[in-house]
């Protein structure tokens, strides 16, 4: 049978292993098994999350609030925005989908940094768009603005901080940036991680705000899967003009949010005491894999974010690794795959993190 020939050379995503299938595979007991893999809140979503979930269990037979009228306008109120300046997704990943098909067709190119987030290229592959990228491995605004002017991609991807690697654009760097750019060119700046940046550095955080009153061609994304330990309700959601935010809708399913998850992101959005402690306890115990890999000689890129990379030397393999520490029910993600010979390990609780370097330790 012949398929779309757009999707032939599409390597299908690889998502951090779940721990199910490390229990079917090694016969580990899941409560042996640490997942460091998919940047996810170790010490999970608020409190209040659950009890108000538990609440609305009985509203189920009734299809969701399509308007998502209470979390849209949470997200206005917390950004300083307008309802019509939200759209949310299932995941920031459904509003780079829209934004694709928006935006580009097979004609279009899309610019985006060397290493970066997998789906941008995933999803700009559905439509049959080419894929331009920087040389440097961290975002080099000079190296954007050469390959803008030279290509003229109908679509940038800026991710701030940046999935794998951890490092983020300076702020300022970036905003002239894109004030160099034509508005028929849409900039996306992917804060997925942003709420770490802005906590460890002022100099990093973006402001979607600023962002949107500045500039008439950008889409600042966001997600409740990382920092707000929601990744297992699928929430994330796009902030720009309203012109920007109509185009896409035109591309949302109807429903494609549910009642729980809607409620779920709404209590969380509240909450910010308790994110603000997991950030504060992601960066305590970040230190230690500084530390660590200072004394195990393992060069460490200087993360923004929940995660660090850990770029092995040329005596250490980083899939011979990551598959042993698997065997032993503890996963991270392998980052071969990206051109480097370096692991990405999420941040976990302090007896995660011990148990992390006790076993690396034994296996380098
Ligand atoms: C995790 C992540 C997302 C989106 O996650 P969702 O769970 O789909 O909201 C987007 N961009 C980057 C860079 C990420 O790391």
């Amino acid at each position: 049978m012949n398929f779309n020939k757009k999707l032939q050379d599409i390597k299908t995503y690889e998502a951090g292993k779940p721990i199910e299938l490390v229990v079917r595979d090694f016969g580990i007991e899941p409560s042996e098994i640490v997942k460091l893999a998919s940047n996810e809140n170790p010490y999970g979503c608020s409190p209040k999350v659950q009890a108000e979930v538990a609440n609305i269990v009985q509203k189920m037979a009734l299809y969701p609030d399509d308007s998502m009228f209470e979390l849209k306008s949470a997200l206005a109120k917390k950004f300083s925005l307008e309802d019509e300046n939200v759209i949310i997704g299932s995941g920031s990943d459904q509003v780079i989908e829209f934004i694709m098909h928006a935006k580009a067709d097979e004609n279009s190119k899309i610019l985006m940094n060397s290493v970066t987030f997998a789906m941008y290229e995933i999803y700009a592959k559905h439509i049959g768009a080419s894929v331009v990228r920087t040389a440097s491995q961290e975002h080099n605004m000079n190296e954007f603005y050469e390959l803008y002017k030279a290509e003229k991609p109908d679509i940038i991807f800026l991710c701030t901080p940046n999935n794998p690697t951890g490092d983020a654009i300076d702020a300022q760097e970036m905003m002239e940036f894109i004030a160099k750019v034509d508005n028929s060119t849409l900039v996306v700046v992917d804060g997925a991680y942003m709420e770490y940046a802005a906590f460890k550095d002022k100099s990093k955080s973006v402001s979607p705000k600023e962002l949107i009153e500045k500039f008439e061609n950008v889409i600042y994304l966001g997600t409740f899967s990382k920092a707000y330990g929601l990744g297992g309700m699928r929430v994330g959601y796009g902030l720009s003009r309203g012109n920007i935010i109509k185009e896409l809708y035109k591309l949302r399913p109807p429903f494609n949010i549910t009642t729980l998850t809607l409620k779920a992101a709404t209590v969380a959005l509240e909450d910010e005491a308790f994110v603000n402690n997991c950030i504060a306890s992601n960066f305590t115990e970040m230190k230690r894999y500084e530390e660590f890999a200072k004394e195990q000689k393992i060069d460490i890129i200087e993360s923004y974010t929940n995660f660090v990379t850990l770029c092995l030397n040329d005596t250490q393999n980083a899939t011979q690794l990551s598959d042993a520490l698997l065997r032993k029910g503890m996963i991270v993600r392998n980052l071969t795959g990206y051109g480097l010979n370096a692991i990405r390990v999420t941040v976990g609780t302090p007896e995660q993190n011990s148990k992390f370097f006790a076993l690396t330790q034994e296996l380098l």
